[in-house]
């Protein structure tokens, strides 16, 4: 086959005049930190979600910092999670002086088995982190029924999981606390941004504090006409807040939800059919719940060759690639701070060798897509 002459990466945001215009029209405003755009930013998260609170981050890995900090979870308390995740989370925990407890994954879906967690739970267990895999959703009633009964918090890593629905309820709408993630990356972005949703009155407001240096009414509110630009702090915070040009850019992606994901979903089902009983290739897993796929990656398992020469092949043929995830575990710090090895996850570690992310955004062409499926044919051939 004719290799192609431009680059196909990974990801590529999708941004188009709505989203330009947005931006601009917030330069033009005169407000261009956190104020307005951030509060409807959060009211739509609200209504997409079903959470009764949203509160804007500058990402979702600020917003895992100061919830787990807010939650008082640190040095003796351990938190569960899978391994098969983005490093930020097990970063965060482990700032937070508080121990990485790993559950292993199923490894067609690569989501956390909810049947492997309660062994993991201690009398030092605070919280399960649960990730909704590439968007697909965890098992949440599984999930719940276990944080019930032994009364632990969850905190959902929803950072691939706008868009992603289990048994018809979206992520974050459980009545627990979910973080997403608007890198550019993500399946909308807000250039770099995150968002906690949450049902609790008092944990919101202390997450609003911590974001902001500790400080009480929002700036756009102290600096308004007949605002009181005093204040006091009576605990020290952070500055993880996101600004109105970032809110506008995220608002007017989100605007765009429904296309967005649509197009993923018809690149992944190109995938899908152009990828089939190919041997020496695993296609992604399907859950056996009821659930709505956001397409966030589209992840597959080489078999029959080194994973290192089939990145070079796909370089050779101009085609981009990802590995989500390198496995927490085996990490260098983890494996020195928390004691963890090979062996003790086998799932994890079977897959974490084989992963490898093919280029998956809504702005592709059917052709970039079926064009891929033809290169692998050929690499595995
Ligand atoms: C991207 C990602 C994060 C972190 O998101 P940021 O907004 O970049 O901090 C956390 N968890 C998972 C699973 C992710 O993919």
């Amino acid at each position: 086959m004719k290799i192609r002459e431009d680059f196909l990466p990974l990801s590529k945001p999708s941004i188009g005049e709505n989203e330009i215009n947005n931006v601009v029209n917030c330069l033009k405003s005169g407000w261009i930190t956190t104020g307005p755009a951030c509060k409807q930013f959060e009211d739509k998260f609200c209504e997409l979600t079903g959470a009764s609170r949203a509160i804007t981050v500058n990402s979702a890995t600020a917003g895992m910092h100061i919830v787990l900090l807010a939650l008082k979870i640190g040095q003796g308390d351990e938190v569960i999670t899978p391994s098969m995740t983005f490093a930020s989370t097990i970063n965060m925990i482990a700032i937070q002086k508080a121990k990485p407890v790993f559950v292993d994954i199923d490894y067609n879906t690569l989501n956390i088995n909810a049947d492997l967690i309660e062994e993991k739970i201690t009398s030092r267990t605070k919280a399960i982190i649960p990730v909704h895999f590439a968007g697909v959703p965890a098992d949440m009633d599984k999930i719940i029924k276990i944080a019930k009964k032994h009364n632990l918090i969850i905190i959902e890593d929803a950072a691939h999981a706008v868009g992603t629905y289990y048994k018809g309820i979206h992520a974050g709408g459980f009545g627990h606390i979910a973080i997403y993630s608007f890198h550019p990356i993500k399946n909308i972005t807000s250039g770099e941004g995150g968002m906690i949703t949450l049902n609790d009155e008092k944990l919101e407001k202390d997450l609003r504090l911590l974001r902001f240096h500790g400080i009480e009414r929002d700036a756009w509110k102290r600096y308004g006409k007949g605002g009181n630009p005093e204040y006091n702090i009576s605990s020290p915070g952070f500055k993880y807040n996101l600004t109105d040009m970032q809110a506008s850019l995220g608002l007017a992606q989100l605007s765009r939800l429904d296309e967005i994901n649509g197009r993923r979903a018809e690149i992944a089902a190109i995938y899908k059919t152009g990828l089939k009983d190919i041997k020496g290739l695993e296609l992604p897993g399907i859950a056996g719940y009821s659930h709505i796929d956001s397409n966030h990656l589209f992840v597959i398992k080489v078999l029959s060759m080194d994973r290192g020469l089939f990145m070079e092949k796909l370089s050779e043929y101009n085609i981009g690639y990802g590995l989500h995830f390198p496995a927490c575990h085996l990490l260098d710090y983890v494996k020195r701070d928390f004691g963890t090895k090979k062996v003790i996850l086998p799932e994890t570690e079977r897959a974490a060798e084989k992963i490898i992310s093919l280029p998956l955004f809504p702005d592709m062409k059917n052709e970039d897509a079926s064009y891929v499926c033809e290169a692998i044919k050929e690499i595995l051939k």
